[in-house]
């Protein structure tokens, strides 16, 4: 079968042709990926930063947002059928510990991730156990389904910063900035402001009718924030950007008592004022990750479900898997949305 693999700890990403993989394992069900969408965290495998370099095993067959057909079930697997599209969390938990047995298995220690520590996605077969399996209802389309998991990162983010009714700052406008902001709106913020210096991705933001896109580099940036809060600065922080003087910026201009949620990963340590930015202001810093299970994807449903407009803003490109290497150029070059991979195009199987 076609696979995209890490195949040498260097950067680049390469395909390679591997065999089909074997009739799947007790609670395991094998999925025939139709599409699947390509991650920062596949871009950050890419590029070969320090955390791909530490994590990742190679060869690694990556990808870990998807949607497919369900194509053998194995043993002790009740509740699917083959040929059910379904997507899938792709936070493999233990289930058993103490963090799995109180909602919270989002933050198991002993998460596996698909792509990541065991084979992923971008393949034409994946194998992922029952549990973690999405029924993806007829009404959304593929394209979008590829997509559940990032939509499910903004959607865990944004619901955990309790934005009703704030004023609302996203650092950072890559794909789970602006599904960020698309939810923030529908959530009842009282202001969204996004915060991107890319030009296309600053596009793609006006185009989700936000109240206000701002460029970092402009020097109007800070006063055309606290114009639009009426001077009290953001109350509700969601920092995407992984950038440390982008974040040491949003505590600065954010106002006392402000929830300030992190999703971006930096590069390494970030230096920041605590005493003057976060203690004295009185600010909440909360760290995000994956998605909640499964409170997150019932949540993602029905966004997607209502809002299929504003998911085919951000799903800016769909692409032949075989045309990978053009969709992390244009990761590269910042000149896109979030990108799909079709993986079912050569055999016409099924339209995305
Ligand atoms: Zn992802
Ligand atoms: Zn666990």
């Amino acid at each position: 079968m076609f696979t995209i693999t890490k195949a040498k700890p260097e950067r680049g990403i390469w395909s390679s042709d591997q065999p089909s993989l074997p009739a799947p394992g007790r609670g395991m069900v094998m999925v025939d990926v139709i599409a699947a969408g390509i991650c920062g965290t596949d871009y950050h495998i890419y590029t070969w930063d320090a955390w791909s370099a530490g994590r990742i095993p190679t060869p690694m067959t990556i990808g870990h947002e998807f949607v497919g057909r369900i194509s053998a079930i194995g043993e002790d697997v009740t509740g699917f059928e083959i040929g059910e599209r379904v997507s899938a969390e792709c936070h493999i938990a233990c289930g058993k510990c103490a963090l799995c047995r109180t909602g919270n298995a989002h933050i198991c220690e002993k998460t596996e991730i698909i792509g990541v520590d065991r084979p992923g996605a971008f393949a034409e077969q994946v194998e992922i156990p029952a549990t973690n399996l999405w029924k993806v209802p007829d009404a959304i389309p593929n394209k979008h389904a590829a997509v559940f998991d990032p939509v499910g990162n903004a959607m865990h983010m944004v619901s955990t910063a309790k934005v009703t009714a704030r004023d609302v700052l996203i650092v950072g406008g890559g794909p789970i900035g602006l599904f960020a902001a698309a939810i923030a709106k529908a959530h009842g913020a009282r202001t969204v402001v996004l915060q991107e210096p890319n030009q296309a991705r600053g596009a793609i933001a006006h185009s989700l009718e936000l109240d206000l896109v701002v460029n970092p580099r402009d020097e109007n940036c800070r006063s055309d924030i606290l114009d639009i809060t009426e001077g009290r600065g953001p109350d509700v922080v969601l920092e995407v950007s992984g950038n440390g003087a982008a974040l040491n910026a949003a505590l600065d201009i954010a106002a006392p008592g402000a929830i300030v949620a992190l999703l971006g990963i930096p590069g390494g340590p970030v230096e920041l004022d605590l005493g003057g930015k976060v203690v004295m202001k009185g600010i909440s810093l909360i760290g995000i990750t994956g998605r909640r299970m499964f409170e997150t994807w019932f949540q993602v449903e029905a966004f997607m479900l209502k809002n299929p407009d504003l998911i085919e803003k951000v799903v800016t490109h769909v692409l032949p898997a075989k045309d990978f290497e053009y969709g992390f150029k244009l990761m590269d070059d910042g000149a896109c949305g979030k990108v799909v991979l079709d993986f079912q195009t050569s055999q016409l199987k099924e339209a995305v």
